[in-house]
């Protein structure tokens, strides 16, 4: 299975799903990463922070848009090859964009013909509700999914791309059932406790902006320690599914299954991630 993520920044891909990704590569699914801006603005804590020094390094401080996009794509590089990522695809726009761009759609539409994935990945195209380049980078993907699967030989020179499943991540809605709040919620989960070393150490890559260290810990205790609340597990990272699925029979999981209600909290509370994973 192949499986291709489409996010507006360079770590996104790693803070939003990187332990899932982690878990399909070690089963041998193969995970491509597309990434819409070169990432360079977006938090340049680096070179913002080394000019609030009196004495700021000439190096850092001289750094132009090349070399600040260089950075972040090593460090996009490292956290790849740690989570198994096999193919990082950068278009290099600004990250300053704020509406859907056409020439965007027709090149996301054109990456996701050339990779066939089965599955897609991408940030819920609600949250945030204003124009940010989260919310507009999935506007685009899904507008290129619509054109991938339109695609027609006599036409494109091509045959359409039928991508079986959307995970939209990043919704921060976390109730137990389908009836709370009218339904908007989070609908699947992965229990990433096992590969929630991966992450980090992925996430301790992304230096130049601050999200290593301390601040890996925190995103991973706070915002995928609630989603495993939410799972029954300690860590998870929630999705919310696109499309409807068919099953054979009615599905209840085996998580379901093995559940104790009783002692369900105390079980996911088991893992000291500062403990076991500590600040580099
Ligand atoms: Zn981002």
């Amino acid at each position: 299975m192949k499986i291709m993520t489409i996010y507006a920044h360079p770590a996104d891909t790693i803070t939003n799903c990187g332990g899932t990704l982690a878990l399909h590569a070690a089963r041998g699914d193969e995970v491509v990463a597309l990434i819409l801006s070169h990432g360079g603005r977006i938090h340049a804590n680096k070179y913002a922070e080394e000019w609030r020094k009196e004495n700021p390094d000439g190096d850092i401080a001289a750094a132009g848009l090349d070399d600040i996009v260089a950075n972040k794509k090593n460090e996009l590089d490292r956290a790849a090859d740690i989570i198994g990522i096999s193919k990082i695809i950068t278009l290099d726009h600004e990250d300053t964009y704020a509406t859907v761009q056409e020439d965007m759609v027709e090149q996301i539409a054109e990456q996701i013909a050339i990779e066939q994935p089965e599955i897609v990945i991408a940030d819920h195209p609600r949250n945030p509700a204003y124009f940010d380049p989260h919310y507009v980078a999935t506007g685009m993907a899904l507008a290129a999914l619509s054109r991938a699967g339109l695609y027609l030989r006599n036409l494109d020179g091509r045959d359409e791309v039928p991508v079986r499943q959307v995970f939209l991540t990043g919704l921060p809605v976390y109730t137990l059932d389908a009836l709370s709040l009218n339904g908007l919620r989070n609908d699947c989960y992965v229990d990433i406790t096992d590969v929630v070393g991966t992450k980090l150490a992925a996430m301790d890559q992304f230096v130049s902006q601050g999200y290593h260290g301390v601040f890996a810990r925190k995103l991973v205790e706070s915002y995928n320690g609630e989603a495993g609340r939410a799972a029954g597990v300690n860590f998870a990272e929630s999705f919310v599914r696109l499309y409807n699925e068919t099953h054979a029979h009615l599905p209840v999981t085996d998580a379901a299954l093995a559940t104790d209600p009783l002692t369900r909290h105390i079980a996911y509370s088991s893992v000291n991630l500062r403990g076991a994973f500590p600040v580099p």
